[in-house]
């Protein structure tokens, strides 16, 4: 059985966060896809939990009235890509969720957990940082919102304090409307096995010119990132074989991959070379563009 030896079942946000500052020990669980594996794994950092399952005020998904897409973390990622909203107004996250796991997994987990976890590998967060998306984050303090560039810290840490609870995404629309976007994540296996790279890119065009680029990846750093070098290179640049050549030349600049049992960072290097070309390409057909 699971070493637990507090559980509290929150009936709101509020609750959720008072039992979270009570208690410097306790953590939430939410979908328990990475909690649960890490209880079984005999973990004592997670003996003490809040419960914010079947929290209705967090599993919505909405438009606001100024176009803003509003994610609840604790959309299931089934949920996510399910969602009409999603797929018309931000399909690359609805792409990108349905790489998680399998079936039953996607029922269960959420976006929420994807992105508080920190992590390296997390399917959803790479759609995430070319979208700019905010997290909204209610804490001891009240409610706050910072944007998910620069949320990580490194593997499995996030910029979360105790008392923290992540309420929902908020994609503006100035961040997806008039962008074309794509996610590839290129695992051993179809179905069921983590990134070891994911890439992520989304693109908006004038006329037949690249007017923005925003390109991250996952597992090309020890957190998920956004690529500088990459997109300062494409601003301006004519929609050609060239401009991809010198994009993917240039993103060399901007990771950092390593070694591990999935890997050598040589295939890595080789990975994010060419998943840049394909990526991009994408992108910016699905911003209209053609080569
Ligand atoms: C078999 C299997 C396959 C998997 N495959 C993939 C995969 O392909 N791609 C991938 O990216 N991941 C994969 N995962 C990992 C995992 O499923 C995901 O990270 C999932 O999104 C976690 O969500 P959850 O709701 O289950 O989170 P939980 O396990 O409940 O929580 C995860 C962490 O986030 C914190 N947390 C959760 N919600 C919040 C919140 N709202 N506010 C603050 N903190 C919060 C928890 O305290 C915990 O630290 C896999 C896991 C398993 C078991």
């Amino acid at each position: 059985m699971f070493a637990i030896e507090r559980y509290n079942k929150a009936q709101n946000v509020k609750e959720a966060v008072n039992l979270l500052a009570a208690d410097p020990d306790a953590k939430i669980i939410a979908g328990g896809t990475d909690v649960l594996i890490r209880l079984h794994g005999g973990s004592k950092e997670y003996r003490n939990l809040v419960d914010i399952n079947g929290l209705a005020e967090l599993k919505e998904i909405s438009e606001e009235a100024g176009g803003a897409v509003r994610i609840g973390s604790m959309a299931t990622f089934s949920e996510i890509m399910d969602s009409d909203i999603v797929n018309r107004c931000v399909p690359v996250i609805a792409e990108a969720v349905s790489t998680v796991g399998g079936p039953q997994l996607r029922n269960t987990a959420t976006m929420g957990g994807n992105i508080c976890n920190g992590a390296v590998s997390a399917d959803s967060a790479g759609a995430l940082l070319v979208l700019q998306a905010d997290l909204e984050i209610q804490g001891i303090g009240g409610e706050r919102e910072v944007p998910v560039v620069g949320f990580h810290q490194g593997p499995g840490r996030v910029s979360l304090k105790q008392g923290d609870v992540l309420t929902a995404f908020r994609i503006k629309p100035e961040n997806y409307k008039g962008f074309g976007a794509s996610y590839y994540k290129y695992a051993m296996r179809d179905a069921m096995d983590i990134a070891t790279i994911g890439c992520a890119a989304a693109a908006r065009l004038d006329g037949d010119k690249i007017d923005e680029l925003r390109l991250a990846f996952t597992v090309a750093a020890p957190k998920p990132i956004r690529c500088e070098h990459a997109e300062k290179t494409a601003a301006g640049k004519p929609l050609s074989e060239k401009t991809l050549e010198a994009i993917s030349d240039i993103v060399q600049k901007d990771v950092k991959p390593r070694s591990s049992w999935r890997a050598a960072q040589e295939f890595r290097l080789h990975l994010i070379r060419t998943l840049t070309q394909r990526v991009v390409r994408q992108a910016i057909e699905r911003a209209g563009g053609k080569f």
